[in-house]
């Protein structure tokens, strides 16, 4: 890690919104942190970041990402501990893979020090935006996209890298009804599924949104060549346990590597279950739930940490899985993760990293 300091302009706002800020009743999504980070790439090298408040980006209608999608995006949160300290979670880990996307999208390499030391500065100047109530964090939005005003399809001269953030409350673990999706695609081999490119998204809206309308909340998307194996869960890696064995698709180029799954899988491991990273095929699944052997289902991302599902359509048939209560694999692997999240556990992973205050 880079050691000398990054000159990061900062224009702060005149007058905090956080007032409004409820930390007990938190809308998801829609208030924002008072400042952003925005550093532009141009004549081939980036320019030096800047702190600004939040607000509106003038853009030129011809901006190239808004027509062709050049863009990619991550997601990850900051946690208050009781102590007060603001702790992010392997965040290096989403600057490494920002880049994995990067590339994969013909975007250029954003350098360590604007992330890291952009997103240190960042919330240490927004750090009473953390929330202090349990469940709750500041989830953080860096993305990158194409600032040519050129309507040409090729890749863009221009970019512009943004770190903004909002607070989020407790995420409601709501019984999941996914259903398996042998139609739509989400990925194929060859494609970008393993980049969060922003185009991914969109095109999962409408097939998510048929299911919706049949009454399950996402969908858990199968292989595009046969719909025959597991790949992920709306926008959540998925994971079963099967006879006492926690089983996942390995990742591949069609699934993307999520680190909240692969901080389950490591301490799952660690926990001392026996862990599965391969295919998985959905016959797999229902011939477990048929012979009373699928005992967890749940997906992993940074928004839930663990989303448990509680139903699992396939083929006409709703598969209706064991009570939470039960689940000892997840449920302990969630609990102590958000422990160690939060400071209240031991961190042998070096996982957390402390914001400076
Ligand atoms: C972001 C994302 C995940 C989860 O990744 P985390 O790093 O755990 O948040 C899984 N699948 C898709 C498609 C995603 O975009």
């Amino acid at each position: 890690m880079t050691t000398d300091t990054l000159t990061i302009t900062t224009q702060q706002v005149q007058e905090s919104r956080i007032s409004q800020l409820d930390y007990n009743n938190i809308e998801f999504g829609k208030i924002f942190s008072d400042h952003m980070l925005v550093a532009d790439y141009k004549n081939d090298a980036w320019q030096a970041p800047q702190i600004l408040p939040y607000g509106n980006m003038s853009l030129s209608p011809a901006t190239s990402a808004i027509h062709y999608g050049q863009a990619i995006f991550e997601g990850m949160k900051a946690y208050r501990s009781a102590d007060g300290d603001i702790l992010l979670f392997r965040p290096y880990d989403n600057y490494k893979r920002l880049n994995v996307s990067a590339e994969r999208m013909c975007i250029p390499q954003l350098p360590e020090d604007i992330f890291m030391q952009g997103l240190e500065q960042l919330l240490r100047l927004d750090a009473a935006w953390v929330p202090p109530t349990e469940g709750s964090a500041l989830y953080i939005r860096p993305f990158m996209f194409a600032t040519d005003d050129f309507i040409g399809v090729r890749p863009s001269s221009n970019y512009r890298f943004t770190i903004f953030s909002c607070p989020v409350g407790a995420y409601y673990n709501a019984p999941l009804r996914v259903a398996i999706e042998t139609n739509y695609v989400r990925s194929a081999d060859g494609g970008a599924g393993y980049a969060k490119a922003a185009g991914n998204y969109g095109a999962a809206l409408y097939p998510a949104r048929q299911m919706q309308q049949k009454g399950y909340h996402q969908l858990i998307w199968t292989d595009a060549k046969e719909h025959k194996y597991i790949e992920e869960s709306g926008t959540m890696n998925v994971m079963f346990v099967i006879d006492g064995v926690l089983v996942t698709p390995a990742v591949s180029s069609t699934i993307l590597s999520g680190i909240t799954r692969d901080s389950v899988l490591t301490l799952a491991r660690d926990l001392g279950y026996k862990v599965e990273e391969r295919r998985v095929s959905v016959e797999e699944v229902v011939e477990a739930h048929r012979a009373g052997k699928l005992q967890e289902a749940f997906g992993t991302g940074t928004a839930a940490t663990i989303a448990q599902i509680a139903t699992i359509h396939y083929n006409g048939e709703d598969l209706e899985l064991p009570p939470f209560e039960g689940r000892d694999i997840s449920n302990s692997v969630a609990a102590e993760l958000d422990k160690i999240k939060t400071g209240q556990a031991p961190d042998p992973y070096n996982w957390v990293y402390k914001i400076n205050l």
